[in-house]
């Protein structure tokens, strides 16, 4: 019982069926009552209305037998009229209670009791006797010995002159009722009638009700359960995350439109997630990006710091190395000076080459390896280029190379530490030759050229020699990368020319045509230029974004497509924070954004 309970309590359409089949009930029933009790009413008040007739049509007859006082008349009167059907006995009162004459014989000179139904209409209340009674006092009724009502109806007799006036028996014309007729009348038709009313009127009321109850389930099921129940059944499975569902609306009532907001919501919620979604996965993407830049970063400390402890152990053996190979250096020279034979010359000839090469590795290792210092001071391009290339021309002249000079006139003298640059430029002279060994054209050129809005003066070495593979160029400044073969590259040439060039505030440029050659061009910063007041203290901020080869980072042309920012201060002589990031997102950049803002006039 109570799981049936449990059961109804959570079905919509069993407590709807049961509420509306109550509802149906009661009113039904009310109605059915109401119905049966005015059929009733109806079928009595028409049996009363007859019975009045007929009484009145009895009073009739025996009018003529009263006033004669004809006993044995009215009694036979009233014998034969109660043979009539339905009637049952018809009974003449006296004043007193007394029966006079009556259709059965027996009861005359009984008297009744005033509580009898043919008393009460006059003699409910005895200090006010009736005058002329009303109708609906007349009559009663009561149940009879055959289970049929009886009909009790009273008729008044009331005294009229043609009484009082009457020879026989003499009424004084003060007495208003001589007495009363009563007719006792079987209601066995009125009450089979009535049972055939209630009896139709229940099965109509029932066939009313079955049929309301039914079309009301119908119309129930149809535009309430049916729409309802397929909502909850989607609501379920969006509840379960899937965001696909949708409901049909079958009209555009409340349930059609509560359909339609169950659609809009979903519709919302499944826009929302997408977006989400989106989200989440930019957000991964985003994350997955840091953290692989995370990641470089990690990487690139953890090689800075191998390299910064390979530095120091190479500072160290190189130390421990260059006094003995001095040694070795000098006294091979004096053997080849003083050796006799041809191959003793030759032997001693091959030590001191070697000892060269070794102390050149040396040279570059400790470059490398220790914070170079730096002994500033202007320096004509020119004077500078001249000193330069002549060192190198003892090599030139044993190789099948063309030289070309071309300086542009009037250049402005650079700040710059001449032992360093020079090393710097020789090992860009070395690599040219190095990638011509079957001759070819070296050019060396010096001029300015503004980059990024800041102007410089560079340093050109150009060869026609095999040149460089795109993927190779990338890490020709990485040190200890090399092509050459082992004993002929250490690796360190390009790194340390970068980092001599970088430390003096400029930057270095790589460009090369595979198969045809490739150019390497320092640049120093031009000092003072805009800054004719502070000509040998300036600061540069640049910022742009990578759009082709010309616009790249100076700093840090490896850094390809993206935005880039350098500052740096080169002061006194010291080049001092040089700072360079870049940026993905050109937005990100602050000193960007201010030059953008300048640019656009805000
Ligand atoms: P090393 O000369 O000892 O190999 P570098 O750092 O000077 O070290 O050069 C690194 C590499 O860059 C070279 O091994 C070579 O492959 C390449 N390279 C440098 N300059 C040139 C050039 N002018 N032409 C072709 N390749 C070059």
């Amino acid at each position: 019982m109570k799981k049936r309970l449990a059961l109804i309590s959570r079905s919509l359409a069993a407590k709807l069926i049961i509420a509306i089949t109550l509802l149906i009930l009661v009113g039904g029933g009310i109605s059915w009552c109401a119905l049966i009790r005015a059929g009733r009413k109806s079928l009595v008040n028409e049996a009363v209305r007859d019975a009045a007739s007929y009484s009145e049509l009895i009073k009739k007859g025996i009018r003529f037998s009263m006033l004669t006082n004809n006993r044995e008349a009215i009694q036979q009167t009233l014998e034969d009229l109660s043979s009539v059907k339905d009637i049952r006995s018809i009974r003449l009162f006296d004043g007193r209670g007394r029966i006079r004459s009556s259709s059965r014989p027996a009861d005359i000179g009984t008297a009744v009791d005033r509580s009898a139904p043919a008393c009460t209409g006059c003699h409910a209340d005895p200090a006010h006797p009736s005058g002329t009674l009303a109708q609906q006092v007349q009559w009663t009724t009561a149940p009879g010995a055959q289970g049929y009502n009886v009909l009790f109806f009273v008729d008044p007799v009331y005294n009229q002159p043609s009484c009082w006036g009457a020879a026989c028996h003499v009424h004084p014309p003060s007495q208003r009722v001589l007495g009363v007729l009563e007719s006792e009348i079987s209601l066995a038709a009125v009450d089979r009638a009535i049972r055939k009313q209630a009896l139709q009127t229940t099965v109509y009321a029932l066939s009313l009700m079955g049929a309301a109850a039914l079309l009301l389930s119908v119309v129930l099921r149809k535009f309430v359960l049916r729409p309802v129940t397929s909502l909850a059944g989607a609501m379920a499975t969006v509840a379960q995350g899937n965001l696909e569902s949708r409901v049909t609306p079958s009209s555009d009532d409340e349930i059609g439109r509560l359909v339609n907001t169950f659609n809009d919501m979903t519709g919302e919620l499944r826009v929302a997630r997408e977006r989400m979604e989106a989200w989440t996965e930019s957000l991964e993407r985003e994350v997955a990006k840091k953290t692989e830049a995370l990641k470089r970063s990690q990487d690139k400390l953890v090689q800075a710091e191998k390299l910064a402890a390979l530095g120091r152990m190479t500072a160290d053996v190189a130390h421990e190395i260059r006094n003995p190979l001095t040694a070795i250096g000098g006294f091979a020279r004096r053997l080849a000076k003083g050796a006799a034979g041809e191959k003793e010359q030759k032997h001693a000839g091959i030590i001191v080459y070697e000892v060269g090469r070794l102390e050149k590795v040396l040279r570059d290792a400790l470059t490398f390896s220790r914070n170079a210092r730096f002994n500033l001071e202007e320096q004509r391009i020119d004077e500078f280029l001249q000193e330069a290339v002549s060192l190198h021309e003892p090599v030139l002249s044993e190789q099948p190379v063309s030289l070309e000079v071309e300086v542009e006139k009037g250049l402005p003298p650079v700040l710059m530490d001449k032992d360093q640059v020079r090393q710097a430029f020789t090992n860009l002279v070395t690599n040219a030759l190095d990638a011509m060994p079957r001759g070819g054209t070296l050019k060396i050129a010096a001029g300015s050229e503004v980059v990024n809005g800041v102007r410089y003066v560079f340093l050109r070495v150009a060869d026609s020699g095999q040149g460089i593979d795109e993927d190779k160029l990338k890490m020709v400044f990485e040190p200890f990368f090399t092509t050459k073969e082992i004993g002929h590259g250490s690796g360190l040439g390009l790194s340390i020319t970068r980092k001599i060039i970088e430390e003096h505030g400029g930057f270095v440029r790589a460009e090369s045509v595979p198969g045809q050659g490739s150019i390497f061009s320092l640049y120093f910063p031009q000092p003072g230029e805009d800054r004719p007041g502070e000509p040998k203290c300036w600061e540069y901020m640049k910022c742009g974004r990578d759009r082709d080869a010309s616009t790249k980072c100076p700093a840090y042309p490896h850094f390809g497509r993206v935005c880039w920012v350098v500052a740096g201060t080169f002061c006194e002589g010291k080049v001092q924070g040089t700072f360079a990031q870049k940026y993905e997102d050109c937005g990100k950049c602050d000193f960007y954004r201010s030059v953008k803002k300048l640019r656009e006039g805000k």
